[in-house]
């Protein structure tokens, strides 16, 4: 019997009430396997189904908390949320809940940090999303990768384990908005990844809708690279370039023609265009305000309105 956990399992849950059932069972079956002591660290990121109860009956048995937050705080908040619970004293792995990531790699995962490294992200082999959407996540990540100053490995989500020292400095950074697979590059030391095949979703829909992975992928962006404001002034310079060439070549035509071939089109396109790129430079600049806007605000980033706690040792 150990009184202390040494590796925490974070398990963010949103509308999950189907999948506590098989969670639970794999997640317990995996403590009775593993030769070291682990807690379970789920949050309820608000759900408005019957998950939290599910998780109360469930979990009684085993040790874990369930971290119940006010509301929806949305996926990267939640998983923020319980690092900040986990007191595995080695580290922490986080899975999703619905079963896409084998909670069963922990301890290969173990066995790989062992040989010197704080962080190991899993890396998915294949994904069973559709091509249009698959297509999307690999030009992002790539895109991402080449805008970033961070080093942020491609095709590697939130599912990692985490060195203790790892978990503390995430606990530590103060941003209000998290794109937590950056944030974990930022901390360096070093991080390998790990390949696996990601499993289809065991029962429900994604939480994710299509506007929430376009908000992840824009915090992605904007969190961790200034190219957007570099790419307006080589918008600008592209302008001005142009439009001087082209005053150039009007003015060389009346020396040379005596000529006057200026059109309201020309003019029009003209307004049309470098309007488009006074609109769009300001929302490219808009949208690090608005980061500063909600940092500065310096706002908690989640309530907890229940923390439930289950006595039993592992
Ligand atoms: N999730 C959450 N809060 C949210 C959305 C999702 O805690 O606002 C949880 C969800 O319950 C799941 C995990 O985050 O355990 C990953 O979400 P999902 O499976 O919907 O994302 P996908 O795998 O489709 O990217
Ligand atoms: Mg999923």
């Amino acid at each position: 019997m150990r009184t202390y956990p040494e590796y925490s399992i974070v398990i963010p849950l949103y509308n999950e009430e189907e999948n506590v059932p098989e969670l639970v069972n794999r997640l317990s079956r995996l403590v009775d396997e593993a030769p070291y002591a682990i807690e379970f660290v789920f949050v309820d990121d608000g759900s408005s189904d019957r998950t939290v109860e599910e998780l109360k009956n469930l979990v009684a048995t085993t040790a874990g908390r369930i971290v119940v937050l006010s509301r929806n705080f949305g996926h990267q908040t939640a998983v923020t949320a319980g690092l900040e619970h986990a007191r595995g004293a080695a580290g922490a792995l986080i899975i999703d809940g619905d079963l896409q990531d084998p909670p069963e790699l922990l301890l290969p995962m173990i066995e790989r940090m062992k040989e010197g490294y704080d962080v190991i992200y899993a890396v998915r082999r294949n994904r069973k999303e559709s091509i249009g959407k698959r297509a999307l996540y690999f030009i992002y990540y790539r895109l991402l990768k080449t805008m970033s100053d961070t080093m942020i490995p491609v095709d590697a989500g939130d599912f990692a384990l985490l060195s203790r020292r790892v978990v503390d400095i995430l606990n530590a950074m103060p941003e209000e908005s998290r794109f937590l697979r950056g944030m974990r590059a930022w901390v360096g030391f070093r991080q390998v990844g790990y390949e696996y095949d990601r499993s289809e979703r065991a029962h429900g829909e994604s939480k994710y809708t299509f506007r929430r992975l376009f908000k992840l992928a824009y915090d992605g962006i904007f969190n961790f690279s200034t190219a957007p404001v570099r790419l307006i002034r080589i918008l600008g310079g592209v302008s001005m370039a142009g439009a001087g060439l082209y005053l150039f070549s009007v003015l060389l035509k009346k020396l040379i023609y005596g000529t006057v071939p200026e059109g309201f089109t020309a003019l029009f396109a003209a307004i049309v265009l470098f309007s488009g790129v006074i609109l769009f430079s300001l929302s490219v600049l808009g949208e690090y305000i608005i980061r500063i806007f909600f940092e500065v605000k310096g706002r908690p980033k989640y309530i907890v309105s229940e923390l439930y706690e289950s006595d039993q040792r592992s």
